[in-house]
């Protein structure tokens, strides 16, 4: 199974006094995901350190590229030239290609509609007509919603980043999705759910805001934006190349604190061995419980919010395919299957045979957020296999050479606005002496947010330095 989480542990580390603690660098960043590595490539004429738990650098950017195929786990959607995410890709000389396809197919009481347009679907799922009324409510709802929530976004990316996520966060903060909805046909409840799945949270948890973000940016005419050829852990493999020995992984930190005129890190590298460092500031990028579990001496208030913040689940499977001509899947991204195990089959090999790029075979993500994959974490791996295969056989039978199903558990999957997350940004987003805050946590949660965040906190560490 690979890895997906870094779970948490307690503090293990008995700290010695440490040779290696005379070093004093300019800046420590804890965590190598996507956020914590693109901070410290932006700081990386510095004497700069990052310190990563886990085995591989990336976090939720997460492939792996065998003699059968890419295999992707995590992030895949990645936005283009003009986009923080596509420029630092080009940058580092990685090549992405556009998802030319269609982004959205269906299936329902097991009719696969792969070539309908996205706004025609309410008509044609096989629905009684109760529930195609209440189905086309909610969708014109969320036309209505998300195209308020774009015109917001537009005007808010004009102001500072502050002003800008706390504008993000406060609008549609004062109800749930559900509630914004109201009341749905059930059949309509369950598609509806499936397709907010991949948010983190139900549309009883999540906030109408962030919901209606969620589809103002899948209805974006920049969506479903491009892959990463290779896969997407080329991205941060690239950032850590460039990075250098300026990046330990297997090193999990479990304390941070300001000492005197700067911070002291401890933890525990791959060998169990104790490390300690010093450093005249630190940016911590990882996830917000984790912050706030290793950063004891954070302001009262910033703990406070960090322990406020709400994650959800993710679990995705990944399989490659073995066809040697074009599929029924060919020219499609994405597939919304809500009555199978899993609540969108995303298609990585698009265009395989039309495009360049997918020498290799074909690859499948099966993907389940929120409470679908609260239930299936407490499954076997070969259980979840069971039931996703079974499913995807269902709904495609003329998929050949299925190989490779691999399962990738993530149990803080995506954090979630829900009511009232607005009033923790202020204090998330307050500068604090010589520690800067960075993640998706901050923003609406995708790489781009994670970057965006990433460089505001190496221009304030920048700042202090
Ligand atoms: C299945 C899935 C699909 C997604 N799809 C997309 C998509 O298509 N497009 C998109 O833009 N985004 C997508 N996302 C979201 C995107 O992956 C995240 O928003 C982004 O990668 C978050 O980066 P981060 O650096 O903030 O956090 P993380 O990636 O979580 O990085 C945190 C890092 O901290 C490390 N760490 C944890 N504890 C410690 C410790 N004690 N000491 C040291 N290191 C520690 C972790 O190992 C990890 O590497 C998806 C996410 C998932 C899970």
């Amino acid at each position: 199974m690979p890895e997906g989480d870094v779970s948490e542990v307690g503090d293990q580390t008995s700290v010695p006094a440490d040779v290696r603690s005379e070093h004093c660098y300019d800046v420590i960043v804890v965590g190598g995901g996507i956020a914590g590595l693109s901070a410290a490539y932006r700081l990386r004429t510095h004497d700069t350190l990052v310190l990563e738990a886990s085995e591989r650098p990336g976090g939720r950017v997460f492939s792996h590229s065998s003699d059968t195929g890419i295999q992707n786990f995590g992030a895949h959607m990645f936005g283009g030239p003009g986009t923080v995410v596509g420029d630092l890709c080009l940058e580092l000389g990685l090549s992405l290609r556009p998802i030319d396809a269609g982004l959205m197919g269906f299936t329902f009481q097991d009719q696969l509609m792969l070539d309908a347009k996205p706004a025609l679907l309410p008509f044609l799922i096989p629905l009684p007509p109760l529930a195609r009324i209440s189905l086309l409510k909610a969708g014109a709802r969320l036309r209505i919603g998300a195209a308020r929530a774009g015109s917001c976004l537009a005007r808010t990316a004009q102001n500072g980043w502050d002003q800008m996520t706390e504008a993000r966060f406060a609008n549609g903060d004062d109800k749930t999705l559900s509630r914004y909805l109201g009341v749905l046909h059930p059949a309509a409840a369950k598609i509806m759910q499936a397709i907010t799945e991949r948010c983190g949270g139900d549309p009883t948890q999540i906030s109408a805001g962030h919901g209606l973000r969620s589809f103002a940016n899948v209805w974006s005419s920049s969506s479903p934006g491009f892959n990463l050829c290779g896969g997407s852990s080329k991205f941060p493999e690239a950032l850590a190349a460039a990075l250098g020995n300026r990046l330990r992984l297997g090193s999990r930190v479990n304390d941070v604190s300001r000492e005197g005129d700067g911070v002291v890190v401890t933890g525990q590298d791959g060998h169990g061995q104790p490390f300690r460092y010093r450093a005249k500031t630190a940016i911590l990028a990882t996830p917000a419980p984790i912050t706030k579990r290793i950063a004891s001496d954070l302001p009262e208030p910033t703990r406070n919010a960090l322990g406020e913040v709400r994650y959800g689940p993710f679990l995705s499977v990944s399989v490659n395919t073995t066809e040697d001509t074009p599929g029924l899947l060919e020219e499609t991204y994405a597939v919304s299957t809500p009555q199978a195990a899993f609540s969108v089959l995303f298609n990585q090999a698009t265009n395989r045979f039309s495009l360049g790029g997918h020498e290799l075979g074909g690859s499948l993500m099966m993907f389940a957020g929120a409470d679908r994959a609260a239930q299936l974490l407490s499954l076997s791996d070969d259980q979840i296999i069971e039931n996703f295969m079974d499913d995807l056989k269902r709904l495609i039978p003329s998929l050949s050479g299925i190989t490779n199903p691999t399962v990738c558990r993530w149990e803080n999957g995506a954090p979630f606005a829900f009511p009232g997350r607005s009033s923790l940004q202020p204090e998330l987003t307050r500068p604090i002496d010589r520690v800067a805050l960075a993640g998706d946590y901050l923003e609406f949660p995708n790489m781009e947010a994670a970057i965006n965040s990433a460089h505001e906190a190496a221009r304030r560490v920048s700042a202090w330095l």
